[in-house]
């Protein structure tokens, strides 16, 4: 069966080896060794200027960055599932907040974010996601953060990268936390995250909040290449294996050029078979379709030509599939989704069957990979 929900992703064979020797002990020089490459490669993937590593899925770097950075009110941004759990965190700790609803298709804008700062000067942290797994949507999150520092210079902006850090070049100008976990385009197993941080965001965590999740503390043991607690020794040897495996295929540069170019193709595929794309703003990390028959769709990708895509949660249960995009994915991968699922609405008797999909995959990716002038658009 091949693995394309938007997390978790396959992990490279490479990485899965690197992972199989015996278990280090954490507080040995030969784990340290191996935790100061991982984090130099980290900080090279985030470009902030801290970064911690903290054993737990991505939500455990959504609450300590929420924690940490906001202190009176938090403003999030709520298009989906995974924006609306930063309101709930703010509120689990006592914190208010306020919070933009959208259709879980559209994007926030610049003048809403400004106009809900403006309104209330108790709000000093933003809360978004780069990307909203819920429903493939992109935030336009650099250019809101831009503009909320330009206003409020103090105002903290914590940027959620889980399906984006990996996925494409994030300007982190104007972000004081951004949040990338395992599972995702990291193409690791669950159970680590990672927190890049501005200097801003390290002065004003100070002595830091919580226990667990101090920043303070982790921040503190990071830079001495150790954990506060017990590392996920096996994830971060992980960790090290794929930024060396990204490394070895051409670099993060490649990566993001890769992953824009194929998540384009699919769209343009699957758009050429009649379907809707579902997001007003597609994010790269995969594909989101509607469609009244995705159950349907996704029953038969799974039962008769082995592929696992993801479906909608909520109100879009049933209403969607997701496509991942993230990882080093093979071109005759995707052809061959892409190509099921046009099989699978011929045998819904939706269309018939031309090869449509795999035709419009095919011009679509290898006619910029083959111009020796790159897209600018893809791959910036
Ligand atoms: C998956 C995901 C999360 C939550 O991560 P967990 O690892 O499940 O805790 C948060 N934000 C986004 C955008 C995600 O895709």
């Amino acid at each position: 069966m091949l693995l394309f929900t938007p997390g978790p992703t396959p992990v490279p064979e490479s990485v899965r080896l690197a992972m199989a020797g015996p278990t280090l002990h954490h507080r040995t020089p030969e784990f340290e060794a191996i935790f100061a490459e991982a984090r130099a490669k980290l900080f090279d993937l985030m470009a902030t200027d801290e970064v911690v590593m903290l054993a737990s899925s991505g939500t455990g770097a959504m609450e300590a960055a929420v924690t940490n950075l906001c202190r009176r009110k938090l403003l999030n941004v709520n298009a989906g599932k995974f924006g609306q759990r930063f309101g709930l965190i703010a509120q689990a700790h006592g914190l208010p907040n306020v919070e933009i609803v959208h259709d879980w298709d559209t994007p926030a804008t610049v003048e809403e974010i400004l106009e809900a700062i403006e309104a209330d000067d108790k709000i000093d942290a933003l809360a978004i996601q780069i990307s909203e797994s819920a429903g493939g949507l992109r935030h336009p999150v650099e250019e809101i953060a831009a503009a909320v520092k330009a206003k409020r210079p103090e105002m903290m902006v914590i940027a959620d990268g889980i399906t984006a850090v990996g996925v494409e070049r994030i300007d982190t100008t104007h972000i004081d936390a951004l949040i990338a976990g395992s599972q995702k385009a990291l193409m690791l197993p669950p159970g680590l995250a990672i927190l890049g941080l501005s200097n801003a965001a390290v002065e004003k965590i100070g002595s830091g909040k919580g226990y667990y999740f101090n920043l303070a503390s982790e921040i503190k043991k990071q830079r001495q290449n150790t954990t506060a607690y017990t590392a996920p020794t096996t994830l971060i040897i992980g960790l090290r294996a794929i930024l060396e495996e990204i490394e070895k295929r051409g670099g993060a540069g490649k990566l993001y050029c890769d992953t824009a170019r194929r998540a384009k193709a699919t769209r343009f595929a699957l758009e050429a078979l009649g379907l809707h794309s579902y997001p007003k703003a597609p994010a790269r990390s995969m594909t989101t379709i509607d469609d009244a028959q995705a159950n349907e769709i996704r029953s038969l990708l799974k039962s008769d030509f082995g592929v696992n895509v993801a479906g909608g949660q909520d109100h879009l249960k049933g209403k969607i599939f997701r496509i991942n995009q993230m990882g080093l994915i093979e071109p005759h991968e995707m052809l061959w989704v892409v190509n099921a699922v046009e099989l699978a609405l011929a045998k819904l008797g939706r269309r018939a069957f031309d090869g449509t999909a795999a035709k419009v995959w095919n011009e679509t990716f290898y006619k910029t990979m083959l111009s020796k002038v790159p897209d600018p658009e893809e791959c910036a």
